[in-house]
């Protein structure tokens, strides 16, 4: 409903890290969160081949699984590649797409970035579509074109609040313990929901924007009170449960 804030969501982003000996920490999380009433959902995106073994570590709990990745093809010669619709089928409810670590190490731009959101949205599941600048262009006074560009470029025409999530990641931020201030964290957020307002009217004021990058329980209670910030998207503190928790329950 317009004028109300979006549901928090926080997702944790595990990366290339998680085999078997992991599952003990979504299991731990599912019993921390079980008589804990929550404003946020909750989500985990584990590597894809655990995909399965987590969703059934958590069944009946409060978390929901995502991918980190897929391809915007269905199907098809693309090895090594996942589509969206198999994501779906291994239980996930979203995929990360245009991580800056995707769009760095595979070199994928916003046309690559919008396609895939776009393969989620066919597939019936929802895209987290992550935009940053770099410390070069924050230096340099880019930052608020930076994330207009690529939100511009990466977001699909059929975008809805129901089907897309935000992130604004400063590529610098992630994994390095740096944090934006806050001031700053909140000018990039509003500037993301303005933008959103020009290309989407009326969904705009519901489409869920996280804060990603260095989150931690210590410093996410400031982060996520900053206006526009509906949630986190978190990489290294999502990999162990009590970390995890700390952040989960600013919104409990
Ligand atoms: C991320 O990878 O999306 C991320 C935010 O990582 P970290 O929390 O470790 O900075």
């Amino acid at each position: 409903m317009a004028g109300e804030v979006p549901r928090a969501l926080v997702a944790g982003n595990w990366k290339m890290n998680g085999g078997l000996a992991m599952l003990k920490e979504p299991r731990l999380l599912a019993g921390m969160l079980r008589d804990v009433k929550l404003r946020a959902d909750v989500m985990i995106c584990p590597p894809a081949v655990i995909l399965r073994r987590v969703k059934s570590v958590v069944k009946g709990s409060k978390i929901k699984i995502g991918g980190q990745d897929c391809h915007w093809e269905p199907s098809g010669a693309h090895t090594g590649d996942i589509s969206a619709e198999m994501l779906k089928e291994a239980g996930c409810s979203a995929v990360i797409v245009g991580h800056s670590e995707r769009r760095t190490q595979h070199h994928e731009g916003d046309e690559v970035v919008r396609r895939k959101a776009q393969a989620c949205h066919r597939a019936g599941i929802s895209s987290i579509i992550c935009i940053g600048e770099t410390l070069e262009e924050r230096k340099a006074g880019q930052t608020l074109d930076v994330v207009k560009r690529q939100l511009k470029g990466s977001l699909p025409d059929l975008a809805t609040a129901a089907n897309t999530v935000i992130a604004y990641e400063p590529v610098w931020a992630i994994g390095t313990g740096l944090t934006p201030s806050t001031a700053e964290v909140a000018e990039v957020h509003a500037h993301i929901r303005a933008e959103l307002g020009r290309i989407l009217a009326a969904e705009s004021g519901q489409m869920r924007i996280l804060y990603g990058g260095s989150v931690k329980p210590s410093n996410a209670a400031e982060l996520m009170s900053q206006p526009h910030v509906n949630g986190a998207l978190v990489g290294g503190a999502s990999l162990k449960a009590a970390d995890f928790l700390g952040i989960i329950k600013v919104y409990a």
